[in-house]
């Protein structure tokens, strides 16, 4: 997902407004606080007012006093009532919009994960998602207080005296148009910043998950570099934003003195005319300073939905990326049932539009329970059918079933719990142990895990294991060896009691005693499950009830090893040098 190919979506507001909607009675009751606070504090000059004119008339003035004095303390805590429930509404935004996306994530396609940098994704739901609390508060909260108090302001400002008021909004007006310039720029500075945010989370990303290969092969400074490009750009962009932003604060600012200085002017000579008396020139001018605040809170809200807009936008195109139907709240129980019946029919596909087909029209068929043994040189497209049958990608043309209804027609859910797939390089998950053997079927019965850890001839390192079942492995604990990872997510595909199996490559760094106990395990699963595997070991293949020789994308033959070492020289050859050298 590049900065370069986002499409317009529709406007982010209509996003924000998505978010914030759940929160509205409180953020509009924060709202109305701020709002209130405003207007206690526009009661000042008033009675400001008051106090001054009733000096000439040697009344007493205690309770103008007393009533200034609680104005103002009424005032802080309304103020504080309401900043604390509007901060708590903005923190509310940001969880409802992490949740979103964290659901998302994890629905979204492969297709989509394909084309994708992890790290920038990360990004998108981490450090943009923080934007929202001060486009929540500053922006539109900041917009509609500020904008009310403007009002108010303005409605009083003319009621004390018109004449000033259009000399006041004189100097307003040629500001905005200044500020109209300014804003877009701040903007477009801040959707580069939250980029090359995103393209430093998805650099991180790299560099972190291959760091042992980036220290082997010396390239520390190399990948530092791109780091720091990365650093230095979104600090780049965020001066310019700042710089922006500075300008349109600072204009905002300039105009509020000069049409100080201007009412001094004109209102001086209104007072020597007897125009007005002086009690109203100091109300208005007290009026002129209080615009100072609503008018830097609109242009704030403004400014600040510009970064907050590009945040907005890089979520939303993390929400347009294609995804799978919302799964059930909980996994589905293990299938458990009938093994089941697998076909292929003149199947083409390709990972993308401008890649080339991987399969140029495959068909087969496997009937229920047996082993299927898939064969051929690596980029055939084995792994592929693999994909294709967990539905990770839908094929171009032809149909793939299982038993006998397209795949298009099940339910995904349904459809993945009825198989169990250890993939080609299948990963330990961080976390204990159990905790890895479980993650498809957590409700497994003990002695149901005990089996398995004996059938996968997992139950020695578990013994070995200081905290056993519940040692940590993985990322942050034990590290397990290639094959004892192989051994571990078998035994966690075998859990969920699959009626469909498929190992790719499960067994290709195992050792020669544990591949042989392994090969009785899948044989004997085989007799009451549909066994897929992709081999590349004769020892595995050579019991098999048929192989499927593939090629390019290609069925080449489908037969048993003694057809095959007959009848298809691609087979015979593979069989007598790639196969035959790792046999026993
Ligand atoms: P095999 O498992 O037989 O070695 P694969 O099915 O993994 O072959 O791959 C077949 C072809 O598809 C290869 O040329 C590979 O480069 C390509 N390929 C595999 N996965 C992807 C992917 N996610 N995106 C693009 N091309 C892919
Ligand atoms: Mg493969």
């Amino acid at each position: 997902m590049g900065t370069t190919e986002t499409t317009p979506g529709p406007p982010t507001w209509r996003l924000l407004l998505d978010y914030v909607r759940p929160h509205r009675w409180t953020l509009l009751a924060g709202a109305l606080l701020s709002l209130l606070t405003g207007v206690t504090g526009l009661l000042l000059p008033l009675v400001a007012r008051e106090l001054i004119e009733d000096l000439s008339h040697d009344r007493t003035i205690t309770w103008a006093l007393v009533a200034m004095s609680g104005l103002v303390i009424a005032n802080a805590a309304i103020g504080g009532l309401g900043s604390y429930v509007l901060r708590r509404t903005a923190e509310s935004v940001v969880l409802g919009a992490r949740r979103s996306l964290s659901s998302y994530l994890l629905r979204l396609r492969i297709t989509a994960v394909d084309r994708t940098e992890p790290g920038d994704l990360m990004a998108r739901i981490t450090s943009d998602t923080t934007l929202l609390r001060e486009v929540t508060t500053d922006s539109l909260v900041g917009l509609g207080t500020g904008g009310l108090t403007l009002v108010a302001t303005v409605v009083l400002m003319a009621l004390v005296d018109p004449v000033l008021l259009g000399v006041t909004l004189a100097v307003i007006l040629a500001a905005g148009t200044v500020l109209g310039v300014i804003v877009p720029r701040i903007n477009r500075a801040s959707r580069q910043a939250q980029d090359a945010v995103g393209v430093m989370g998805a650099s991180l990303e790299r560099i972190l998950g291959a760091l042992r290969t980036v220290k082997a092969s010396g390239a520390e400074h190399r990948e530092e570099r791109t780091l720091h490009a990365a650093a230095e750009e979104s600090w780049r962009q965020s001066v310019r934003a700042a710089k922006w932003s500075a300008a349109a604060g600072n204009t905002a600012g300039l105009a509020m003195q000069i049409a100080f200085i201007t009412v001094l002017a004109a209102g001086g000579a209104r007072v020597a005319t007897g125009a007005i008396g002086v009690g109203t020139l100091v109300a208005f001018l007290l009026y002129v300073f209080y615009l100072m605040s609503p008018i830097q809170q609109v242009v704030g809200a403004i400014t600040q939905y510009q970064t907050g807009a590009a945040a907005l936008a890089r979520i939303q195109e993390a929400l347009r990326l294609p995804a799978e139907p919302a799964a059930p709240a909980a996994p589905l129980p293990a299938a458990g049932a009938e093994p089941a019946a697998v076909a292929f029919t003149d199947v083409r596909f390709r990972y993308a539009d401008d890649l080339p087909y991987v399969h140029h029209g495959v068909s087969f068929e496997v009937p229920a329970r047996g082993l299927t043994a898939f064969v051929g040189p690596s980029g055939a497209g084995k792994t592929t059918v693999f994909s294709l049958i967990e539905r990770f990608y839908d094929p171009e043309s032809g149909v793939v079933t299982l038993d006998g209804r397209d795949l298009a027609e099940w339910e995904l859910p349904q459809l993945r719990s009825a198989i169990g797939y250890v993939e080609q390089d299948a990963p330990v998950l961080s976390g204990s142990l159990r905790e890895n053997l479980l993650l498809g079927n957590p409700d497994a019965a003990e002695d149901a895990v005990t089996r398995v850890l004996k059938t996968t001839r997992l139950d020695g390192l578990v013994a070995r294991l200081p905290a056993g079942l519940e040692t940590l492995v993985g990322h942050r604990g034990t590290k397990l060896s290639g094959g004892e990872r192989q051994r571990v997510a078998i035994a966690r595909a075998l859990l969920r009691r699959p009626r469909l199996l498929l190992l790719d490559e499960a067994t290709s760094q195992l050792d020669a005693v544990n591949e042989a106990a392994l090969r009785d395990t899948v044989a004997d699963v085989a007799r009451t499950t549909t066994v897929l595997v992709v081999a590349h070991r004769l020892s595995t293949v050579t019991t098999a009830d048929r192989i499927v020789v593939m090629d390019a994308g290609r069925v080449r033959a489908v037969g048993t090893h003694r057809e095959l070492v007959a009848g298809d020289p691609l087979y015979a050859e593979l069989a007598a040098t790639q196969f035959l050298a790792t046999a026993e």
